[in-house]
This record gives structure tokens, sequence and C-alpha cells, in this order.
């Protein structure tokens, strides 16, 4: 399991520095989380205005 950025997101940029293991990184039209590296903490969901991370 890992959380995944859907296209809800605006690239605010605030779940980036939430992640405890440097998952997340700015993609061209939206921010991405490396599903080999997320650890489904879910830090990424809880800050999200926009509730773009989803668990898959
Ligand atoms: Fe990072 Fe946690 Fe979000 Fe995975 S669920 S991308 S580990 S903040
Ligand atoms: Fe996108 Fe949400 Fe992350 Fe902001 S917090 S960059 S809207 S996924």
């Amino acid at each position: 399991m890992s959380y995944k950025i859907t296209d809800a997101c605006i690239s605010c940029g605030a779940c980036e520095p939430e992640c405890p293991v440097g998952a997340i990184t700015a993609g061209d039209d939206k921010y991405v989380i490396d599903a080999a590296a997320c650890i489904d903490c879910g830090a990424c969901a809880s800050v999200c205005p926009v509730e773009a991370p989803v668990q898959e």
C-alpha cells in the first residue's frame, strides 16, 4: 500500500516537507509520490487542502 496524488492537486507544496521519507516531489502539473518510498503514514493527506493524496 502507498499513497498517490490525484489530479486534484493544486501544487501548493504543503505536503512535501511533511513527508518523513522524502517521497514527495514536484512534478510537471502536480506533486508526485514515489510509491516505493512511501511508508503509508498519511501525513500528506492530513495537510493537503484539497484531499489530493489518496490511499491506493
Ligand atoms: Fe510521505 Fe506518508 Fe504521504 Fe507516504 S503517506 S507520501 S510516507 S507523507
Ligand atoms: Fe498537491 Fe495537496 Fe500536496 Fe498541495 S498538499 S502539493 S495540493 S497534494
